[in-house]
This record gives C-alpha cells, sequence and structure tokens, in this order.
C-alpha cells in the first residue's frame, strides 16, 4: 500500500479552503473558476503515466497562493537589491536549509524557477567560476567593469568558446544539454554521447574515450527518458581524468534521491560539483527548480537572480519549503520505492505480454516502450491511448527511424499514479490496457492514399472498454480522496 492511499489530511478544511476560494475567483472570471474545477475534474478522470508529472499536496498548492506572489526580492537571503524581504528571507532559508539536509549538499539555491531556469543558472555559474575568475586575476582587476573595452571583447570571446558534453536527446538526455536548436547547443561548442545501440546503456568507456579527445569545461549527466540508473562516481572519474566541471541534471529523478532510493554511486550528490533540479516531478513539490552545489561553487551560483533569473517567485519558494519538509518524512521514502517498485512490475506486465523496451526494462520510474512491433510510429500510438483515457507522451528511441517528431516510442512513468496509490497490480493492469489498445489500432492513410504516420483508426468499441476499465481502477484509487468541491 502506498502512503498516499489513505484520506487526503484535513480533507474537509482542504475542501471548504478550495470551494471558497473558487467562489473569490468566479466573482471576478468565472470561466477561470471553471477550468480550474474542469482541470481537477479530469485530472481525477485520467490514467496519468507521463513520467514528468505528479500530484502536489493541497498543503505545497495553498501554499503557492499568497500575497508572497507580490513581494519583489531580487538577490540572496540578507542581501537584497529590495526593501522589507525578512519573510522571504525567512522563507527561502527554510527551503535551501531542508534541500541541504535532505539531499546532504553543502549549499542549495532554491530560485530558479523551472528545471531549463536552473541549467541555465548553473551553466553561468561555472562559467563564472572556471573561465571569468581567473580571467579577471590574470588580469589584475576585481570586477568586469574595470576592464577594457578591448579586454572586455576578449573575455566576451572566452565565455563563448567553451566545450560542453552532454548526453543526446534521442539516447534519453534533455534539450538543454547540448542540442543545438537549444541556447545550450548555441552558447557552447558542444558534442553528445549516446547509448549503446545494442544494449540501450550508457558506454562509460566510449564516453571516457569522447571525453579524453573533447576535453569539455563541462560534463553534464542526468537525463528525460532513460529507463536506468547512472553511476555518479564514474561520471566524476572521467569528468576529473579531464578536467571537467561534472555537472548532474536530476530533475527527473530527485525524488528517488530524496527518498535514498538512488545510493552510493547512483546518489549524484556526494559526486557532482553542481546537481541541478525540478522541484514538481518525481519529487512533487510545486513546479520550479533548484541548484545544490560544493561550497566552491555557490558564490558563482548565487548570482543567479539577477544575473541570469528574474525576480524570485516567493510564493513558490515557500511551496519548495512544504514540499522538502514533506520530502524529508519516512512516508516519502516509501512513496519513492514504490515509484521504483511500480515501474518494475509496468515493465514486467509489458515483457509477459511480448512488448518491446528500450534497454529490455528499467531500474528507475521510467519505462520505455517501442511501438515498432504494432505498425505505429509514437504519435499514432500516443493518439490512439489518449482517445482511451491513457494520458502518455511519445518519445524517441535509441536511432528512431520516424525521427523527434512522430517518434518509436512511447515513455511511461509511475510517479503520479503511485502518489494516488496504485501498486503491483494495478500497474499489471495498466501494461494489459495498454498492449490491448495498442495491438488493436492501425496506421492509417493520408489524402494521397500513401501510409501515414499520423492518422490511425482504434478497433470500434476499444476506447470505452478501457475508459470503463481504468475509471474502476480510478475510483479505487481516487485523487485527493474527500476532497470535495461545493
Ligand atoms: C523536465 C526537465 C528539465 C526542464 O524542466 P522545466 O521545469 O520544464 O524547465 C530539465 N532537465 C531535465 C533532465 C528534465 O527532465
Amino acid at each position: 500500500m502506498s502512503d498516499n492511499s489513505a484520506q487526503t489530511p484535513n480533507a474537509d478544511l482542504v475542501s471548504s479552503a478550495y470551494s471558497q476560494a473558487l467562489e473569490v475567483i468566479a466573482a471576478v472570471e468565472p470561466r477561470v473558476a471553471e477550468a480550474t474545477r474542469k482541470e481537477l475534474a479530469d485530472q481525477r478522470s485520467s490514467l496519468k503515466l507521463i513520467a514528468s508529472e505528479n500530484y502536489a499536496s493541497p498543503a505545497v498548492l495553498l501554499t503557492m497562493g499568497t500575497w508572497f506572489s507580490d513581494k519583489y526580492a531580487e538577490g540572496t537571503v540578507g542581501h537584497r537589491f529590495y526593501a522589507a524581504c525578512q519573510n522571504v528571507d525567512t522563507i527561502e532559508s527554510l527551503a535551501a536549509e531542508h534541500a541541504r539536509e535532505l539531499f546532504g549538499a553543502e549549499y542549495a539555491y532554491v530560485q530558479p524557477h523551472s528545471g531549463i531556469d536552473a541549467n541555465l543558472t548553473a551553466y553561468w555559474a561555472i562559467l563564472a567560476h572556471r573561465v571569468e575568475g581567473p580571467w579577471l586575476k590574470n588580469a589584475g582587476v576585481k570586477n568586469m567593469n574595470d576592464l577594457s573595452d578591448a579586454d572586455w571583447e576578449k573575455l566576451r570571446h572566452e565565455f563563448g568558446n567553451q566545450r560542453l558534453l552532454g548526453m543526446s536527446l534521442d539516447a534519453g538526455g534533455h534539450l538543454t544539454h547540448g542540442f543545438r536548436p537549444n541556447i545550450s547547443g548555441k552558447m557552447f561548442h558542444q558534442q553528445q554521447y549516446g547509448t549503446n545501440p545494442e544494449t540501450g546503456l550508457i558506454d562509460y568507456d566510449a564516453l571516457r574515450a569522447k571525453a579524453k579527445e573533447f576535453k569539455p569545461l563541462i560534463l553534464v549527466a542526468g537525463y528525460s527518458a532513460y529507463p536506468r540508473r547512472v553511476n555518479f562516481a564514474k561520471m566524476r572519474e572521467i569528468a576529473d581524468e579531464v578536467g571537467a566541471t561534472l555537472m548532474v541534471d536530476m530533475a527527473h529523478f530527485a525524488g528517488l534521491v530524496a527518498g535514498k532510493v538512488f545510493q552510493g554511486d547512483e546518489d549524484p550528490v556526494p559526486h557532482a560539483h553542481i546537481v541541478t533540479s525540478t522541484s514538481h516531478k518525481s519529487l512533487r513539490g510545486p513546479r520550479g527548480g533548484f541548484i545544490l552545489s560544493t561550497e566552491e561553487y555557490a558564490p558563482s551560483v548565487d548570482r543567479g537572480c539577477p544575473m541570469v533569473l528574474g525576480g524570485p517567485l516567493s510564493h513558490v519558494m515557500a511551496a519548495k519549503a512544504v514540499a522538502f519538509a514533506e520530502a524529508r518524512t519516512p512516508a516519502f521514502q516509501t512513496y519513492s520505492q514504490n515509484v521504483a517498485d511500480n515501474a518494475k512490475s509496468l515493465a514486467e506486465g509489458f515483457l509477459s505480454r511480448d512488448a518491446k523496451l528500450v534497454t529490455g526494462g528499467t531500474d528507475n520510474h521510467i519505462v520505455l516502450l517501442d511501438v515498432a512491433k504494432y505498425g505505429l510510429t509514437g504519435r499514432q500510438a500516443e493518439s490512439a491511448l489518449l482517445d482511451a483515457g491513457v494520458v502518455t507522451n511519445r518519445n524517441s528511441v535509441p536511432n528512431d527511424p520516424n525521427g523527434a517528431w512522430y517518434t518509436t516510442g512511447i515513455r511511461f512513468g509511475t510517479p503520479a499514479l503511485t502518489t494516488r496509490g496504485f501498486g503491483h497490480d494495478e500497474f499489471d493492469k495498466v501494461a494489459e490496457l495498454v498492449v490491448d489498445v495498442l495491438s488493436n489500432t492501425e496506421a492509417g492513410v493520408n489524402k494521397a492514399g500513401a501510409p501515414s504516420k499520423a492518422t490511425y483508426k482504434l478497433a470500434d468499441g476499444m476506447a470505452d472498454k478501457v475508459r470503463g476499465i481504468s475509471a474502476e481502477l480510478l475510483d479505487k484509487h481516487p485523487l485527493y480522496p474527500g476532497l470535495e468541491l461545493s
């Protein structure tokens, strides 16, 4: 049983808080109140398998709706560009303290607005620490403004000529890890590492060889669609061998780190110089980002706002403090272990029905299904599943023959439904429903009658049948049980 299958704490209070809040909103713009009600109903009635989504607690959600939103607080705790930040200082210090304790980090910066913002802030912190600092020292000046215009141009050139090595998008990396069209692929000379085409696993020897040849300033580890654990001790060894800063982006799997499912070599915090993350995925907090670092990098990380980031979202920082406090409880560790166990159940459910999985399984919270054997693209599979009330997202598989738009994979994640209390039997049923939908979907043709990568035909009656069975599962494990809007 999962920790969250019980009644929502303070369900009556939460019900009246939201009912009244919606009344206040409806008095100004009823359509917003209505869409907000409908969003809850929709989330309650769909099988959410999107690997990057979750359901935050009412305490976390309620914390975001306050007057902290009205406050400007550029700068850092005790060192603000704005007056009257004493209460923001309180909540930012609390969020950072909880983050340090939760992850065993030397330093925590909780201002980034999202995972992408955290990565951008981290990149500039590394450039400040490794390029700007030594440059200014060499030039014998303290401050960039003291450089001559000619020297400033030289320094700008240095910033723009650094190297970054990250995991490629189609191997499961993130856009911000050096994908060419992303800002990270433009601000750095970039190269990418992938996975072994046979096994689908990261090939550390190939990665080491590439790092030795390319000599990156930054080695980025972390992923959005890799269904396996990473050895961060080995990553650090490789970074040290080539003098790179190791940055780990744990946006997806932070909950498994917080919940102590990933320990030792699989815990990025003791091994990386800088760790970036979101707070809203497996960590189950508010939508946002944060950075953990060593003392060495802390002064550079602190310059995030206002040098890279806009003013901090104080209401969200307050919610991060609440979510990190929740993640420090034994119940969260149980939850995280359930997330990983449930991913195994889902993978076994697929394999026992002859489905093909990238890497042949999972040992984190992600399962990546290759849909080629059903004669479908990822896009067709995603749409057919959605018609049946199963919410997933299409995803590339390594060396995807259909490219990044149509793709050949469907990515599943267990964090959200585990929050609802789904366990082994429910995830096995989910695998059965998915295979049933895909086996009963045919690829369509375009207007000219040629095979299409987008259109499809789901067998008559399938959508209703699957929706009926999912509704039973969802009714057994309600979202926010006891929360009723009047
Ligand atoms: C989701 C994700 C991000 C981006 O997070 P946002 O909050 O959407 O900006 C960055 N890196 C990785 C690895 C992710 O999975």
